[in-house]
């Protein structure tokens, strides 16, 4: 009998490769047991894992603040330094108790290693330094900022992030843990950009986050040279669809509060309680309505008439801002406009809550070119706005297209892809020669951010 010799050899494989795999397996649970006892930084993820429950998880955090660790918000970051507002018993950030904090030794690695380690927004566990003296209210004596060390951070109930345009896959989480994106705009100066108002909903929508839009510079429409009948008619016609599909709009002028008095009242009765993240290009008059909420500093409204390109030259930093209303506001000046671009339409019909629940013949359906599509039925039908659907449109081909100008033609819709590719390609070139600052630390081209939400600013 001839011996089957191919057969051992698959046999003896098969063995090695089951040993293989077992010692795969080992090593992964080696991994994973070694993983827990040194990454704790998330403080509460075995709860949200299901490893603990509500009842163990605050046994463990009882004792963590027992030990000495205090709970706090990230209301700051530069580089290492990260200001920390202390938290009071409801847990809100008492931002005249400050702190001086770094991150502990033991997450060093990760912290090289991700991004977002630490943002504006988090709720974090530091530790004071063994030098900070008490006084008889568990508060620091001394004058100076006391200083601690984080040990752990809670996860993140929302965040707006936004993608590097260079390397789309690099995220960059710009806030954490806010509960309303406020999107401001101005009527005029800069004209209302309807588009970006849109990119913000989707971002918003995105992570589950409500969304309120402020309309600012409203005393500009009684300038018939500016409000012209047909701008007067599409802006009532935006505000109309937008309170239509169920987002709050607001109409203020907050240089002349009194002319719009119960809008502001509206606005602040609005923010009472929240943690708000504000949305919108320079110049829209951020700073003056943040003025109108008895924010803990003033903010500096800029009165120079070249204001709306006063973001690209300035670095200023996120911070988290304590509001006399019993609100607090993350300004953040990196956020003129999100790369929102890349989904799938699945995704992004998702993100627009009037496409919701209407069913198209193909399941993967653009709404673009495909037979039997709902969505553009429910458009020829005026149940979706041509509006918003040209917007969706031009979110999921990561196109521009100009406001009241119909559909961009197909060279626009190239020239805007090779622009766009262009400014890409020599920011590559800029800091592959060395010549832009560390992408790292840099606050993300704005140029290069922009060229994807030009689309009606080009004039
Ligand atoms: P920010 O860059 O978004 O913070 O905008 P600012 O608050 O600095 O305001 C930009 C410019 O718009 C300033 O010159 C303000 O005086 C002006 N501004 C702000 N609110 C209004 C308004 O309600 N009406 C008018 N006409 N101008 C305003
Ligand atoms: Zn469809």
């Amino acid at each position: 009998m001839v011996r089957d010799w191919r057969k051992y050899l698959d046999e003896a494989d098969h063995r090695r490769r089951d040993k293989l795999v077992k010692i795969e397996k080992i090593k992964k649970q080696k991994r994973s047991v070694r993983g827990r006892t040194v990454d704790d930084w998330i403080v509460d993820s075995q709860l949200h894992e299901g490893d603990e429950t509500e009842s163990e998880f605050s046994l463990r955090l009882g004792r963590l603040v027992e030990s000495g660790q205090r709970r706090g918000r990230v209301i700051e970051v530069h580089k290492r330094n990260i200001f920390v507002a202390e938290e009071n018993a409801e847990g809100k950030p008492e931002t005249e108790l400050l702190w001086l904090c770094s991150v502990a030794k033991r997450h060093f690695q990760r912290a090289h290693r991700e991004r977002n380690f630490v943002v504006v927004g988090d709720r974090i566990l530091f530790e004071p330094d063994a030098e900070v003296a008490f006084d008889s209210e568990g508060q620091p004596k001394e004058t100076d900022l006391p200083r601690g060390v984080i040990q752990h951070a809670f996860s993140r109930h929302s965040r707006i992030a936004r993608r590097d345009p260079l390397n789309p896959e690099w995220e960059h989480v710009m806030l954490a843990n806010i509960d309303l994106l406020v999107i401001v705009a101005s009527v005029f100066h800069p004209e209302v950009r309807w588009g970006l108002i849109d990119r913000f909903l989707v971002q918003a929508e995105l992570e589950g986050l409500p969304a309120a839009i402020v309309l600012n510079k409203v005393d500009l429409l009684e300038n018939p040279k500016l409000a012209t009948e047909e701008f007067l008619r599409r802006y009532r016609k935006r505000l109309e669809i937008y309170r239509g599909i169920g987002y709050e709009v607001f109409e203020i002028c907050a240089l002349r509060p009194r002319k719009t008095q119960a809008e502001v009242k509206r606005l602040r009765e609005t923010f009472k309680g929240k943690l708000i993240g504000f949305a919108g290009h320079s110049g829209v008059g951020k700073s003056s309505l943040l003025n109108l909420m008895k924010p803990e500093f003033d903010q500096i409204v800029d009165d120079n008439p070249d204001i709306f390109y006063k973001g690209r030259h300035t670095t200023t930093y996120n911070s988290l801002l304590q509001l006399g209303i019993g609100a607090y506001a993350i300004d953040t000046p990196g956020v003129r406009s999100f790369a929102v671009e890349g989904f799938d339409s699945i995704t992004l019909t998702q993100c627009f809550p009037e496409f919701r629940g209407i069913n198209c013949h193909y399941r993967e359906c653009t709404h673009d070119h495909e037979p039997k599509c709902g969505i553009k039925d429910a458009v020829a039908e005026g149940r979706i706005s041509q509006e918003r659907y040209r917007s969706f449109i031009g979110v999921l081909k990561g196109i521009s297209f100009r406001e009241g100008e119909g559909d961009a033609s197909e060279a626009e819709v190239i020239a805007d892809l090779k622009a766009r590719g262009q400014v890409r390609d020599e920011k590559l070139r800029q800091m592959q020669s060395g010549e832009a600052d560390d992408a790292d630390e840099a606050e993300l081209p704005a140029d290069t951010m922009d060229t994807t939400d030009t689309e009606d600013s080009g004039k």
